[in-house]
């Protein structure tokens, strides 16, 4: 028998197609609340001295709120915006509307699993649904505690296996009506962004314009328009480019805030390879798609050990660290030409490039001998495109602390 009401709680999956959290909650009960929570700790100094999220993040994050709020409209209901921690406004929430459970996606990163046992804790029913891999985890050739350490052994055994990801779910066309009574904002609580840099007119991913704002129907535009033409083609021969908007898709912000499903770009791709035929570029956006699941099967199967000091690696010394050393890195005074313009590109734009990422990361790391932690969440406070598990496992990757036996990788900075 379906509940009176409950709570759809939005976390990384701001979108209405492929959402199988979504679905679930609309089947399960008469009246459904969306809802996203701005938790404070977001905008909250870190251990490191600066806050988790700068203001790119913060703006475009805006842009798919308002999205999916005027989705949600269209289709009978709206999206409810509060401001403070899950575990305290949502069991508060689900008592004023008289629910007592939540459904959400499943993020298997400590602090997002620590949200959803404090809720549980606060006496509501959650339900989470896996559903941010482009592959299914119950599917693969593997038990997801047997994952290979090494990318190249996992890619080789998933292609083996034939193994393809389930087609897209389609968007409700209805939601359920809201509960009563609950007072919605009118509109998103953040203040639009003022851009004012010139920076930012020459920038790799253009997230102030309507092109590439945040939210799924940019997304999908943007999906569209990368596959007319002959981009995929391309992208193998063109992805190591440093500037630039087409040398690569430009997918992940879009991936990042779950506006675009994995599954949703995987079908395009595919459709794009049926009209135009498939080349050794289209391949390689699939292998760069099973880099970003390979990150997220790692959290599956390792959890909040990947987040100690010393990663996987029980032999690696505790990181050395230089507090100097690392604000001048993030501040993109280090004195090295190349890595300062890179540094300075992230802080201006939100944005870097995946070979500028790694030359970065390994010159803070193996060159600067600073801790690999506080690289990561600079990343975290920059990049427009943040995502927990492949910014944590790229980091760690680079930092030999991941499951690759082979240990760091560190890229000359002066060949690079
Ligand atoms: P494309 O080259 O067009 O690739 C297509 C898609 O494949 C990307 O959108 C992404 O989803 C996936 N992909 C490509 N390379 C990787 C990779 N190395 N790891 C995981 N997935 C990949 N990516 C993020 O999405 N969020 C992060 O926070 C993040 N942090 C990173 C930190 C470091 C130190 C490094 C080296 C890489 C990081 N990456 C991160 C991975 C990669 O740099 C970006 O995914 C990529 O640059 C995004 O641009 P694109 O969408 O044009 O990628």
């Amino acid at each position: 028998m379906p509940l009176r009401a409950l709570i759809c709680w939005f976390r990384n999956d701001l979108r209405l197609g492929d959402n199988l959290a979504l679905i679930e909650a609309c089947g399960a009960a008469a009246c459904v609340l969306p809802v996203y929570c701005h938790d404070p700790a977001a905008d909250a100094p870190t251990r490191w001295g600066f806050v988790r999220r700068g203001p790119h993040r913060r703006a475009f994050l805006a842009a798919a709120l308002d999205d999916l709020d005027a989705q949600l409209r269209a289709r009978g209901s709206r999206l409810l915006q509060l401001r403070g921690e899950p575990a305290e406004v949502l069991p508060a929430l689900a008592r004023a509307i008289g629910a007592d459970t939540v459904v959400c996606e499943e993020i298997a990163a400590p602090e997002e699993q620590d949200a959803v046992a404090a809720l549980r804790a606060a006496g509501l029913t959650v339900r989470t649904v896996w559903q941010s891999s482009l592959l299914d985890p119950a599917a693969l050739p593997f038990a997801v505690a047997r994952l290979p350490k090494v990318f190249t052994d996992f890619r080789r055994a998933v292609e083996a296996a034939g193994q393809q990801p389930p087609a897209p779910l389609a968007a409700p066309a209805v939601l359920p009506p809201l509960p009563a009574p609950v007072v919605l904002p009118p509109h998103s609580l953040f203040e639009p962004l003022r851009m004012g840099d010139r920076a930012l007119a020459r920038a790799s991913f253009p997230w102030w314009q309507p092109a590439f704002a945040g939210g799924e129907r940019a997304a999908l535009a943007h999906l569209a328009r990368y596959f007319a033409g002959d981009l995929a083609k391309h992208y193998k021969a063109t992805r190591n480019g440093l500037s630039g908007v087409d040398f690569s898709s430009k997918f992940s912000p879009w991936l990042a805030q779950g506006a675009l499903s994995p599954r949703v770009a995987f079908a395009a791709l595919r459709r794009h390879e049926a009209e135009q035929g498939a080349s050794e570029g289209s391949y390689w956006l699939w292998f760069e798609l099973l880099w970003r699941d390979y990150f997220r099967f790692l959290h599956l199967q390792h959890g909040r050990r990947l987040y100690r000091a010393r990663g996987l690696n029980a032999a690696a010394p505790p990181p050395p660290h230089d507090p100097a050393a690392f604000a001048a890195w993030c501040a993109g005074r280090t004195g090295h030409a190349f890595i300062d313009a890179g540094m300075r590109e992230l802080a201006a734009t939100g944005w870097l490039s995946n070979r500028m990422r790694q030359v970065v990361a390994s010159y803070l790391i193996h060159d600067l001998g600073c801790d690999w932690r506080a690289g990561a969440a600079w990343f975290e406070a920059q990049l427009v495109d943040y995502d927990v598990y492949s910014n944590q496992g790229n980091w760690l990757y680079i930092a030999g602390r991941g499951t690759d036996p082979r240990g760091g990788r560190r890229f000359d900075p002066d060949r690079q």
